[in-house]
Formats: structure tokens, C-alpha cells, sequence
């Protein structure tokens, strides 16, 4: 498992650029598929790489309620940009999962579970805010009285290499959740790039699988002014981040206020489309289906993502729960913010700010939660 917390004063290294570049080579040696950003159709996406030369190689974006651009920079940071369209979510829960096979025979019938395939993952840039994230999932998929067996089989294989930020977009928000800029633990390594002088990143080693992978990379120790860049990098990221969450009794002012005229105000706009929910990195609810072949032989058992912005996700016995736009939002926005603590001790929410670039009408979770909270505090709107 990765990894300790890091205090400050941990033992860091640095890595020039140039050696970076064994980086893949030296994973997919250990058995490890490598899984890194990549820009694809105008976006940064997570695929499986072989190269450093396929990551967004002197590439950024451009982010804002409903936006999102690729932008090119002016030298070869490989890193430098904010959260990506999806997170690494996909590749832990599929969007579409096939469990199980059920096959009629002779003699009778079969059953043929589809176990997590045993695949050894590194993901390399992680983000601290989606670290944070799958921490979270961790802890509703893994350490709950119910695991999720195929969570925990492909999770069992990851190698986690973190990126801290040196680029916030204008929708980020994880300063403020406590959950960046920088990774403080739960990484195999973790990397800060750093441009200013040599290229080079500095890095901090959270596992002793991460120090063994360091050590077969051409490395020298970190010395005072590489933390002082490292420093420079985080602060400046800390400071520039687009938007902040006041969590001060945030989960108790919004469970206070589901009676506010505020969720038809946001059900005016909201277009019900469940990108918000497709896009976070914490959402992990699902449904199942069962497909049968026409002729009856072979049924098969899948589970696909699912909504709560959806009208069948609370339909029960005969009709919808949650029948209004306005109660699905409330539902949503209710639970990443207040009652996840209830459920998880916890918020549901890391601010990566996925929710409000990919919603394509810029309802921004901060903004209406920031709202909320001051309705509640003034008795309600
Ligand atoms: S609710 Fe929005 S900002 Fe929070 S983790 Fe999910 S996508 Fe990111
Ligand atoms: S809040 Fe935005 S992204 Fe979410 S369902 Fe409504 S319109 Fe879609």
C-alpha cells in the first residue's frame, strides 16, 4: 500500500527532465502498463503511454463555467495544466462493467463471473485533488461493511505517482478543501515540476515502491534552493487558485436549507444532463442491467454508471423520488457537501472543479453553495 503522510521537512530529490525520460521504459519493465495525460481531440485524456513524448508537451488549458481550451505555452512543461475532462474514476469503476455470464448447457446452466483483470497500473500525474479523490472512493468502495471486489482488484494494482500543481485552472478550488495543491500522502512518489532555471522536478518518495523505482532513475538529493522552488510552485498555485469553498458549517447550513427557493432557482437552468455527476471523480453511483440473448441461452449481469440526475435512479415502486429537477440537484449538491460526512465522516467534494467547466449551462457548486450557506445564516431565502 502507499503511502505515510509527508511532513514538510521530508527527504526529497530531484530528477532532471532528461532522466525522467527512463521513467516509462523503467515501469513497463516492472510489469507496470503506464497510464499518463495525453492530448487527444483537443483535450488532456488518460491513456496508456510508452513515451514521455505523448504527454501535453508544452501544452495548458483554459478553463470557466462551461469552458474548456487547450492552450500551447512557450517552453516544454509536460505538466502545467489544471484538471482533466474525466478523472482516472474510469479506469477503477468502468463506465460499463460486465460481472457476470449465465449460460444454459446440457447439463444444466454455467455461471461465469468476470473477475477485475490482474493488471499492474502505474498512473503517472496525478493530481493531489484526484489523490484525494480516490481516497474517497477508497473509502466507500473498499473499506465499507460491502467492498466492491472489482474496485479493490484493480485498485490492489496501482502505483500512484502524484504531480503537485503548479497550474490551477479558474474553477479550482482545492485550497480551500484541503486537498491541494500539494499531495501530502497516499502517493508512491511525488513529483513537483519545476521550470524556473533547469527543467527538472522535485520529489518526494511516499512508499518503499516508490523508493525503489527512484533509485534506478538517475537522481542527486534536493538541496535548498530546489525546495525553495518547490516551495515557490505550490504557494503560487495555493494563491491562484479560481474560486474557494467556506466549509465552516457548510454540511449543517445546507442540510438546514432544503426548503430553500434556491434549488427551483438553480432547476431554472439546470438542464438535468448528468455531466456534473459523469465527470466527478467521487460520484460512484451505478445501476445494474441484465441483457438475455434471443434465444434464451446466455443472460449476461453489467453495471453501468448511473445518476441520481437521473429520473428512473430513485424510482421505486411505482413512481420517482425524486420527480424535480430541483430534487435532484438538491440531492446531489445535499450530499457531496453535508450528509457524505454523515455517511463517510467525510466531504464528498475535493475541488477539482470538473463540475463547473463540464456544466454546459456554468452552475458552479462553490457559488451556490457559498449562497446557501449565507441563506442559512441570515434564517433562509
Ligand atoms: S463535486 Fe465538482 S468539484 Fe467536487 S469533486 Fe465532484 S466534480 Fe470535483
Ligand atoms: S448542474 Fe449542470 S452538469 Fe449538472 S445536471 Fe445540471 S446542467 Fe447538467
Amino acid at each position: 500500500m502507499p503511502a505515510s503522510t509527508h511532513s514538510p521537512d521530508a527527504e526529497k530529490f530531484v530528477v532532471s527532465r532528461k532522466a525522467l525520460e527512463a521513467l516509462p521504459l523503467l515501469l513497463r519493465g516492472e510489469g507496470y502498463e503506464v497510464w499518463a495525460p495525453t492530448p487527444v481531440d483537443g483535450a488532456i485524456t488518460y491513456q496508456s503511454i510508452e513515451t514521455l513524448t505523448e504527454l501535453p508537451v508544452g501544452r495548458s488549458d483554459q478553463q470557466a463555467p462551461g469552458k474548456y481550451r487547450l492552450a500551447a505555452r512557450e517552453d516544454r512543461a509536460l505538466f502545467q495544466y489544471a484538471s482533466t475532462p474525466q478523472s482516472w474514476k474510469p479506469l477503477l469503476l468502468p463506465p460499463v462493467n460486465h460481472f457476470l455470464t449465465i449460460q444454459e448447457t446440457s447439463d444444466g446452466i454455467e455461471f461465469h463471473p468476470h473477475p477485475p483483470p490482474l493488471q499492474r497500473r502505474a498512473l503517472l500525474g496525478l493530481r493531489p485533488c484526484d489523490l484525494a479523490a480516490i481516497r474517497v472512493l477508497d473509502r466507500v468502495l473498499q473499506e465499507d461493511l460491502h467492498p466492491d471486489i472489482g474496485y479493490a482488484g484493480r485498485r490492489e494494482g496501482l502505483l500512484l505517482i502524484a504531480v503537485n500543481c503548479g497550474y490551477p485552472s479558474g474553477v479550482c478550488f482545492c485550497a480551500s478543501m484541503g486537498t491541494g495543491p500539494q499531495a501530502r500522502d497516499g502517493f508512491d512518489l511525488a513529483l513537483t515540476e519545476i521550470l524556473a532555471g533547469e527543467h527538472r522536478f522535485v520529489v518526494t518518495v511516499g512508499s518503499a515502491r516508490g523508493r525503489a523505482i527512484l533509485e534506478s532513475l538517475d537522481h542527486r538529493p534536493a538541496e535548498a534552493p530546489d525546495r525553495g522552488a518547490e516551495d515557490n510552485v505550490v504557494r503560487s498555485a495555493r494563491e491562484n487558485m479560481g474560486r474557494a469553498l467556506n466549509l465552516e458549517n457548510l454540511a449543517e447550513a445546507i442540510s438546514s436549507e432544503s426548503n430553500s427557493k434556491q434549488w427551483e432557482e438553480i432547476a431554472a437552468r439546470c438542464l438535468s444532463c448528468a455531466n456534473c455527476t459523469m465527470v466527478c471523480p467521487t460520484c460512484f453511483c451505478g445501476t445494474v442491467e441484465d441483457h438475455n440473448t434471443l434465444d434464451g441461452k446466455q443472460a449476461s449481469r453489467t453495471r453501468v454508471w448511473d445518476s441520481c440526475f437521473s429520473l428512473q435512479y430513485s424510482y421505486i415502486h411505482g413512481g420517482s423520488v425524486r420527480s424535480s429537477p430541483a430534487a435532484r440537484y438538491r440531492q446531489w449538491l445535499t450530499h457531496k457537501l453535508s450528509t457524505w460526512h454523515d455517511q463517510y465522516g467525510e466531504c464528498g467534494c475535493v475541488g477539482c472543479g470538473r463540475c463547473i467547466t463540464w456544466c454546459p449551462v456554468g452552475i458552479d457548486l462553490t457559488q451556490e453553495a457559498n449562497r446557501l450557506r449565507g441563506a442559512a445564516a441570515w434564517g433562509g431565502i
